[in-house]
């Protein structure tokens, strides 16, 4: 609970009009995408660093958690209240505020929306590479936070790989700046990369300096259908071991075929697993690496390989890609929503071993994602009134994860920890790797304000989003 002074304080930092108590406003700032909400006590809508800097100053002495919030399309309640407080929302700071077409490079608030800053910079013949599927809402400081990724990281990396610098408000409240604009630099320890990926709880990103590439002339998609889905995973791992880089390499099964072809009205009947395969760069280039995958899957027993003709097409797949997510809950109630990755020659011994997960749990694992860099979103379909289903859905996660980290993989590609991870990081981290990242959180952040309850297991934590990924 915030006291009067308080409520009038944050009033009077950010304007009437842009602090709000009522619960009408809080509810919709309550939830993200794991569908587990926690009411916050005020959300707020700051105008830029001199005024997060005030509130969180003020957090500190009156002792009320911050919680920095994009759009909360996030999967695993990084922007969730567990504890109340105050929501700093990035809504009106969303100006793109120089696009530099001689440097190549981009300065951005961080409620811009992911899709509006690669429109506008492919106007000028530039690209933004890092796409997560959720990119017509989410925000560059969500991305920032969580170290998004999407189709386009087998080629071009991860949201990291274009973060050169931030303005960032620490959680004392001191607005620092971090990195470079050049395009090399080695002053001191690399704190943009400490933040990036930090889950909002080592400061609230301002502004971003962001690297830009020059746009690739061309991009073609391809399209291959497998009758059985281990010949699909092989496929991945034989284009990656032939050395062709291809710009996206989606990798979707039958569950989640059925929701392609009713978006996108098309027929893969007999399929077992489609690829999506994009490559892009000079036409020539484009050409030369299309041919070379079409006969690696050809040879690894694709049934069909083709090119999506026209822009009509390929926009449909894709919007049909970006909807598999939430439209699995129309196959079964609900999910729980993992990004395990492993390593790219690992791909067809995770399909098998999910297979054999579900079979032995009689549960529907849906599974489709980025296989080019190995990160699979693994969807352990169930119903949660069920409890002895949602009990072996429970238990079907961890077997995964097991089966994950056997392979030398990582359980979490780029949804991040959050509330509905952190009682498994244990599982890939060493007691010696949490204490070391404790103590960077409590230097950072004595009074423990910003964003608590995430990332580390507390012993009391938050239970109810207490399941990996239970998203909607
Ligand atoms: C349908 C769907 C598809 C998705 N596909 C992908 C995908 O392909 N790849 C992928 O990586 N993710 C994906 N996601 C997850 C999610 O969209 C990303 O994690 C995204 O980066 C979150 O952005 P957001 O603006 O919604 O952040 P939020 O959900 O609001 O917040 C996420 C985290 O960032 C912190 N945060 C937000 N803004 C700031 C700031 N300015 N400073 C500091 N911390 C901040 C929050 O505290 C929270 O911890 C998907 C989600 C959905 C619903």
């Amino acid at each position: 609970m915030l006291s009067e002074i308080v409520k009038r304080e944050l009033k009077r930092i950010v304007g009437e009009a842009n602090a709000s108590f009522a619960k009408e406003d809080l509810l919709c700032y309550s939830y993200d995408a794991t569908n587990s909400p926690y009411l916050p006590d005020a959300v707020v809508f700051p105008s830029g660093a001199e005024e997060i800097s005030l509130i969180l100053k003020m957090a500190n002495s009156e002792g009320f958690p911050v919680i920095p919030r994009g759009a909360g399309t996030g999967f695993s309640g990084g922007s969730l209240p567990v504890e109340g407080g105050v929501v700093v929302s990035t809504e009106r700071m969303r100006k793109i505020i120089e696009i530099d077409t001689e440097n190549l490079t981009a300065l951005v608030e961080p409620g811009v929306v992911t899709w509006e800053l690669q429109t506008e910079v492919e106007k000028l013949g530039l690209f933004y590479p890092p796409d997560p599927t959720s990119l017509k809402f989410s925000t560059i400081g969500g991305n920032i936070a969580e170290c998004a990724g999407g189709p386009r990281a087998v080629k071009y990396g991860v949201t990291r790989d274009y973060v050169l610098g931030l303005e960032a408000v620490l959680p004392t409240g001191e607005i620092i700046t971090t990195g470079v604009r050049t395009a090399k630099g080695v002053v001191g320890y690399d704190l943009t990369r400490l933040l990036v990926g930090s889950e909002g709880t080592l400061g609230i990103v301002t502004k971003a300096h962001l690297k830009l590439l020059p746009k690739p002339e061309t991009t073609k998609t391809l399209l291959a259908l497998f009758p059985d889905i281990k010949d699909a995973a092989k496929a991945v791992s034989a284009i990656i071991r032939a050395k062709v880089v291809p710009s996206t390499l989606e990798f979707i099964d039958s569950a989640c075929i059925k929701v392609v072809e009713e978006h996108a009205k098309m027929d893969f009947s007999g399929a077992g697993a489609v690829l999506l395969i994009e490559a892009d760069g000079s036409a020539e280039s484009v050409e030369k690496e299309a041919s070379t995958i079409e006969k690696i899957c050809m040879e690894s027993r694709a049934s069909s390989v083709r090119a999506a003709t026209g822009k009509y097409e390929v926009k449909d797949l894709w919007k049909a890609r970006r909807a598999i997510s939430p439209s699995l809950l129309k196959i079964r109630p609900d999910k729980i929503n993992e990004d395990v990755v492993v390593p790219r020659a690992s791909i067809p011994d995770l399909i098998a071993g999910i297979e054999d997960i579900s079979k032995r749990h009689n549960l529907l694992i849906a599974c489709f994602g980025h296989a080019g860099d190995g990160n699979i979103h693994v969807n352990v379909m169930y119903d949660k009134k069920n409890p002895v289903e949602a009990a072996s859905a429970e238990d079907a996660v961890v077997e995964a994860f097991r089966l994950t980290l056997r392979l030398k993989g990582t359980i979490s590609g780029e949804h991040g920890v959050g509330t509905t991870k952190s009682r498994f990081i244990e599982m890939e981290l060493g007691p010696a790797v949490i204490d070391a990242m404790k103590r960077i959180k409590a230097t950072l952040d004595p009074k423990g304000i910003l964003n608590p309850g995430k990332i580390f297991p507390k012993a009391n934590g938050p239970q109810k989003a207490g399941f990996a990924g239970a998203g909607k």
